[in-house]
């Protein structure tokens, strides 16, 4: 069933189109990566599923219900990592937790859970700049993941990683998406990565920044 629909979004930023009339569908379960060259409008079609943008024109649907803010049932990762820098491994993944400063035995056991699924373990006491890149979006993937929503956003998430890591940490999406069964939008400028990783690639068209059409290729994973 279809879980995310974007209905002819439109949106502007003073005298730039980042979106004209993008429409696109994501089924429920499916991992989908969306293609297009920088500045084609990637970051603002995400932050509008986020709900963390709000478009000109057009809506967007998650389960039928108009996405109105930034909701418990979505999981954003963002590019250039957003951690805070002042607190450590779990200070920043225990803030993706509907009650941060909640430190009950299942908050507590919530936050090694997810430190172990992405592989922190014997880092949580570490900051954010004693960290590699593919760490530090490791932090970024355990916080998003925090809530266990039904959809994970991410946003080039390994652009600024080594390609070694970049494929390690592939396999590793890949295995948490297969285990809690997530709808994933995962954008990317990168068509290889986006074949390597999704179960259908849209492809952003761009001209002079703006999105003219989306392409829907399916492909099948080995
Ligand atoms: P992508 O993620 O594909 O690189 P973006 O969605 O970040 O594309 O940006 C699409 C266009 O909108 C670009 O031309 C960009 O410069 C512009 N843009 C994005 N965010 C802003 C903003 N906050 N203010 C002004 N222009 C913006
Ligand atoms: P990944 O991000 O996939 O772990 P890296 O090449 O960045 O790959 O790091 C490989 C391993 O080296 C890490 O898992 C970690 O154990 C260790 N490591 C990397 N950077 C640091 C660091 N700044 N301090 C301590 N250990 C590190």
């Amino acid at each position: 069933s279809e879980k995310i629909s974007v209905r002819n979004v439109s949106r502007s930023y003073e005298s730039t189109r980042a979106l004209e009339g993008v429409s696109l569908s994501v089924t429920e379960g499916e991992f989908c990566c969306v293609v297009g060259p920088s500045g084609c409008g990637k970051t603002t079609l995400l932050r509008a599923i986020a709900g963390l943008e709000n478009p000109d024109s057009g809506s967007v649907l998650v389960d039928g219900d108009p996405v109105t803010d930034p909701g418990l049932n979505r999981g954003m990762v963002f590019q250039e990592y957003a951690l805070f820098p002042w607190r450590t491994v779990r200070g920043n993944i225990r803030f993706g937790l509907d009650r941060p400063a909640c430190n009950c035995p299942d908050c507590e056991a919530r936050v090694r859970e997810l430190i172990d699924l992405v592989g922190l373990k014997g880092f949580e006491n570490a900051y954010p700049k004693e960290l590699s890149g593919g760490m530090k979006q490791r932090v970024g993937i355990a916080r998003a993941l925090a809530v266990d929503p039904e959809i994970l956003l991410l946003d080039e998430p390994f652009a600024s990683v080594d390609a070694r890591t970049r494929d390690h940490l592939h396999g590793e999406l890949l295995d948490i998406w297969s285990e809690t069964e997530q709808t994933v939008v995962f954008v990317t400028h990168d068509i290889d990565e986006a074949v390597t990783l999704a179960d259908r690639v849209v492809i952003m068209d761009a001209d002079s920044g703006t999105v003219r059409s989306t392409l829907t290729v399916d492909i099948d994973r080995p």
